[in-house]
């Protein structure tokens, strides 16, 4: 069944306004942060309105109205900004991390009006341009294709940008063929959670519960999300209904008794522990990558290779190291200082002195960066609302080396800025995460906090198809 998630929460939204009162103008407001009642989580507060970017109040200031709730229901995804209060507010169970992730990017396309790809055709792709990105192709009716990347957390390069690598990736000559002469409909981009099972965090609260990708629901193991999140708030829909109907509160142990339990005895649990650690071999590269998720998958994840994930700044490369023999120190030195002055990131310059050959701009589907962000559907970005990316700490943004920020931005949102610390474009941004995740320093005293803060914010939709 495909429909429009919009017209759905709509629909929604109407046939409860028949049961009672609903505020139809919260719709499309974010929720900046939960309510807390020392463990209890009592609702959520929206954004402020009327600020400006540092969150300032100016004309038509109206500050983020409280909504309490008997239960609040967390499904804000891989990098909701309430998930994450949330695991830093609770913690997460022992053991678990949320370091494995991936940042795909995605083109919806018009084929050829030639093309022989039948609707139904899917193709995923290994190992190119990089041998740590997937590729996927599929096709669906009326010669519309949906096609991209992922670049995961274990690929070790300071220059992971997600758009040049998709251009590289679109032009294998086996996938070209099919594309040129194709249209560029939509794009987008956003992080998938890939830590799975290992993300888990605290599923259930007093007053709180979390579904879908930020509660670990994907399949890291099959790459497959929408089934698992789908569940996962089916499972806590009937939980509450249970509940309601035994006239219980909302509270841990309830929730525990309803929701958890369902969700422990069902398909979402068996398949989240074979998928468990089928990425770990990863960490130790592609080839033992590949190895480990076969064995997992043969094996009902009994049987996986070991390796510990590690977050970006632990493992990244410096730029220097990363292009030893390839480009010489000196030639970096002038091209980040040229990228500098120009106010533009450096992979692009980059790679081409790696030898990366240049793209064929055919002003349709092979277009730049910039144009993409026009081409592909209107960031919606409007005003009075404070910039949801934050860089915390100036001073550790001043000495950052790979400033992999800048490089990682799926929007080009992030550019360089005075003083060391980079700028920020909140009309550019598409809400990836690629920035929170691949930030290269931590906040002192905290292995796992980047010096992003990356918060409720608006905009963000590219496009619906996407
Ligand atoms: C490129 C790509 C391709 C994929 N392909 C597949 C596939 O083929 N099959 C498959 O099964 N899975 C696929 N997945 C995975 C799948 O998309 C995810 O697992 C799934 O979307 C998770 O759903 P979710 O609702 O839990 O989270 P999300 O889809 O991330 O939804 C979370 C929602 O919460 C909203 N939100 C966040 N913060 C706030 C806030 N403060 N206030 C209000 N709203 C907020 C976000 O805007 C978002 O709409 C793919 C993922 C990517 C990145
Ligand atoms: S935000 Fe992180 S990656 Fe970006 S410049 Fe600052 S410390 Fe470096
Ligand atoms: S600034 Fe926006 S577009 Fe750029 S990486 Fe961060 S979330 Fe993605």
């Amino acid at each position: 069944m495909i429909f429009s998630m919009g017209q759905f929460g709509a629909s929604v939204e109407s046939s409860a306004r028949v049961q009672a009162p609903a505020r139809s103008d919260l719709a499309g407001t974010p929720a900046a942060e939960a309510l807390l009642d020392g463990q209890r989580v009592t609702g959520i507060r929206l954004l402020d309105q009327g600020v400006d970017k540092q969150g300032r109040p100016v004309d038509g200031f109206a500050p983020g109205m409280d909504i309490h709730a008997a239960l609040t229901v967390v499904g804000d995804g891989p990098v909701g900004p309430i998930g994450r209060q949330l695991d830093a507010h609770f913690g997460l169970p022992q053991g678990h991390h949320t370091r494995d992730w991936a940042v795909g990017m995605k083109f919806v396309v018009d084929l050829p009006e030639n093309t022989p790809l039948q609707p139904g055709t899917v193709w995923h792709t290994f190992g190119y341009p990089e041998p740590e990105i997937f590729g996927f192709l599929y096709v669906h009716p009326d010669r519309v294709a949906s096609l991209g990347i992922f670049v995961p957390s274990w690929f070790d390069s300071p220059m992971r940008t997600a758009y040049r690598y998709l251009q590289h990736w679109m032009l294998h000559p086996y996938l070209w063929r099919h594309l040129e002469g194709g249209r560029l409909r939509s794009w987008g981009a956003k992080t998938l959670g890939e830590s799975g099972r290992r993300g888990e965090p605290h599923l259930v609260g007093d007053g709180y519960a979390r579904i879908g990708e930020g509660s670990g629901t994907t399949n890291v193991l099959t790459g497959s999300g929408v089934d698992e999140a789908w569940a996962s708030g089916v499972q806590l829909a009937e939980a509450v209904l249970e509940l309601l109907e035994a006239g219980k509160p909302f509270t841990r142990a309830n929730l525990e008794a309803t929701y958890v339990r369902r969700r422990r005895a069902s398909w979402l649990e068996t398949e989240a522990r074979v998928a468990e650690k089928s990425r770990d071999g990863f960490q130790s590269g592609v080839v033992r990558g590949l190895i480990g998720m076969a064995v997992a998958g043969l094996t009902d994840g009994r049987l996986a290779l070991g390796g510990e994930p590690q977050p970006p700044w632990q493992r990244l490369p410096s730029i220097e190291e990363y292009y030893r023999g390839r480009v010489a120190p000196e030639e970096i030195v002038r091209l980040r200082e040229q990228c500098r002055a120009q106010g533009v990131s450096l992979h692009n310059a980059l790679m081409d002195a790696a030898g990366w050959p240049p793209i064929p701009y055919d002003g349709r589907l092979l277009v730049s960066h910039q144009d993409a962000l026009l081409l592909g559907g209107k960031v919606q970005a409007p005003p009075g609302y404070a910039d949801h990316v934050v860089f915390l700490y100036p001073e550790l943004c001043e000495r950052c080396g790979t400033k992999i920020c800048i490089e990682a931005c799926s929007g080009q949102a992030i550019t360089p800025g005075e003083a060391g610390t980079p700028a920020f474009d909140r009309e550019k941004c598409v809400h990836c995460g690629a920035c929170l995740w691949n930030c290269a320093q931590p906040v002192p005293g905290h292995p796992d906090q980047m010096n992003i803060a990356f918060r409720a914010g608006t905009g963000g939709l590219h496009s619906a198809e996407n």
